[in-house]
């Protein structure tokens, strides 16, 4: 069925004699074959959204619909890609077409030649129902990509292929209740706006270890949780972004990029593929779909990209596996959204982004969670959703920005001037937040140490009273302070420096397990129990704070995961030696 352009309007084309379209259609625009999806239906008028440079379009020319809704293709072949916004491979384009991509070029989104190895888990005779894993493919070392009958289709296993064979080959059919034979190849397709089923949505109650101690200890996020972390330029978002890649206890990475300028994209994309997965020694793409949009790609790609990933994740969460997806960044994705959303001449709202902002942001990040997955095995599955923010100038009171902190239930909150010092990761432990934080408690207090949420209150009340403090000795001056408050400010600056500050290039900083980061805390705050006592006993102030074992204190953060115990176990004894001269050791303040 075809219809004719009647008006263009940069990526938005509107097109008349399409009654029979549904909301959501991929259209093939003018005899240069451009993708588009219809994006709004007003009697038998469409308006398009073009994917690729519309630049030469004009009235008359054809618009034909494909009748099928904007989908990806699910099959092996996901796992190291690179794709952009409507999941087109952006090696296979570029070696096709060039560095300019040639409009119109048709390629498929998944390689159709290459063979996988498919390993049936199935029998004939068997009974099936959507979800269940009819075999498996080793995709990469690290990811066994698990075929699952897909999500509706219920049947009996009639015949069953072992051995190697392309995305599109047949290699299983069910014999379905009306006694119908379907064939199915590996390949399945979902349409990207809708999310996949799932059987049920859990709590989370598992926190996503990223080995990162101010994430980990203050702000954590659980498992299937949603965070947001705004990144203004040069705050280290894209350091934290890779950290959380490479360390988060993910199966899968799906990371979307959705264009800063150009060339941050293209940092993106080379940038990437040379990371290295510390747990198996294999580069990181090894278990990571990766989706890019630079900004010299059309706008409405990049308001695809968001889709297309989430959608991607949710079936790697089908298989029972814990999938971290970032997207960085959100507010260029809005901002297209606002683009479209003006040239089909909504009403604007806020700063000129459409009324429904909130709401595909809420629609978004409610497509992350924890969830039992379909198919008669019990299984869990999850998607963790961490979106980037990047608010211009910084300033967090913009509509992108507000409207994302509603619906998160983590904030990260980058902060320029802890950058500007230094301090990194530079998360603004006063401004930041983790919702999930009283929910997470029972699997830190259970799992690595009873008293795990004591040490955490006890460091954050000396943080915030560390902020109070400074604004008295910004007043008067540190001298105007008692003793007692002395002792907390060193103990603010032993949490900031020895436990929050932590260096991303350094070997062993890099990572710290919960029960290192544990004896961190415990050795920091056994200090300043330990000196408040002190100074109970009149033991001088300067005495305490030059104490030797506070330098190894300092360090211990650099101590290697298989000798910190030791180390630590070492450390607390000198600790404890060294109160003990100064309480009994005639030390005492005259
Ligand atoms: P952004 O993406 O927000 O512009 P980057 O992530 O590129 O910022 O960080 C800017 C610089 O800050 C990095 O090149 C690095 O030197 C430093 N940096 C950021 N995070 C860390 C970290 N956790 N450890 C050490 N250095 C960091």
């Amino acid at each position: 069925m075809s219809g004719t352009i009647v008006k263009v309007s940069g990526p938005l084309i509107v097109a008349s004699g399409m009654g029979d379209v549904e909301m959501h259609d991929v259209v093939r625009v003018s005899a240069k074959h451009l993708i588009g999806e219809v994006i709004e239906l007003r009697d038998d008028k469409a308006s398009i959204q073009v994917y690729e440079e519309t630049a030469g379009l004009g009235p008359g020319e054809p618009v034909e619909s494909t009748g099928s809704p904007l989908s990806v293709e699910l099959a092996p072949g996901l796992i190291e890609g690179i794709f952009d916004g409507i999941q087109r491979p952006l090696d296979v384009i570029y070696k096709k077409a060039g560095d300019r991509i040639t409009r119109g070029i048709e390629v498929p989104k998944l390689n159709r030649e290459r063979k996988w190895k498919f390993e049936p888990q199935v029998a004939v005779g068997d009974k099936v129902i959507g979800g269940d894993i009819i075999g498996v493919v080793q995709e990469t070392p690290a990811v066994l990509h698990k075929i699952m009958l897909p999500p509706g289709k219920e049947g009996t296993i009639e015949w069953v292929y072992s051995g190697d064979a392309t995305i599109v080959d047949i290699i299983y059919k069910i014999k379905n209740k009306d006694g119908k034979v379907e064939e199915f190849p590996m390949l399945q397709t979902w349409p990207v706006r809708v999310s996949r089923p799932y059987k049920e949505k859990l709590a989370p109650t598992e926190p996503m270890i990223t080995g990162q101690r101010v994430i980990d200890a203050l702000f954590p996020i659980a498992k299937g949780g949603v965070a947001a972390i705004p990144g203004p330029f040069g705050s280290g978002k894209t350091v934290t972004q890779h950290q959380l890649a490479k360390w988060a206890d993910a199966d899968i990475i799906v990371y979307i990029g959705c264009g800063e300028r150009g060339n941050e994209m293209t940092d993106v994309l080379m940038e990437f593929p040379t990371l290295n997965d510390p747990r198996t020694g294999l580069p990181l793409m090894k278990r990571t779909v990766l989706i890019a949009n630079t900004s010299d790609m059309p706008v409405a790609a990049r308001e695809a990209s968001i889709y297309t990933g989430i959608t991607i994740a949710e079936y790697f969460r089908d298989m029972g596996y814990k999938v971290a997806l970032m997207a960085d960044s959100t507010s260029r994705w809005a901002e297209a959204m606002r683009e479209m959303s003006s040239r089909l001449e909504e009403m604007p709202g806020d700063e000129g982004y459409p009324a429904y902002l909130a709401s595909r942001l809420a629609e978004f990040y409610e497509r992350a969670g924890i969830v039992k997955c379909v198919g008669s095995e019990e299984r869990e599955g999850a998607v963790s959703a961490i979106g980037a923010v990047s608010p211009p100038g910084g300033d967090i009171s913009e509509p992108v920005s507000q409207a994302t902190l509603r619906i998160v239930k983590v904030f990260w909150c980058l902060s320029a001037s802890l950058a500007y010092a230094r301090h990194f990761p530079a998360i603004d432990w006063l401004q930041s937040y983790s919702l999930y934080s009283d929910r997470l408690k029972a699997y830190y207090n259970g799992s690595v140490a009873s008293d795990w949420s004591r040490l955490i209150n006890g460091m954050m009340n000396v943080l915030q009273e560390e902020s109070s403090l400074n604004e008295i000795v910004r007043l008067v001056g540190v001298d105007a302070l008692g003793f007692k408050d002395r002792i907390t400010l060193e103990c603010a600056r032993s949490i900031r420096e020895d436990f929050l500050h932590q260096n991303s290039f350094h070997e062993v900083d890099t990572y710290t397990s919960l029960e290192k980061q544990y004896g961190m805390m415990e050795m920091i705050m056994g200090w300043y129990d330990k000196a408040e006592a002190a100074l109970e006993q009149h033991v001088h102030l300067d005495k305490l704070i030059d104490m030797p074992v506070r330098e190894k204190i300092g360090r211990m953060k650099y101590v290697p995961e298989k000798d910190y115990k030791e180390q630590f176990a070492i450390i607390g004894k000198e600790m404890d030696s060294e109160f003990a001269t100064l309480t009994e050791g005639g030390d005492l303040d005259a």
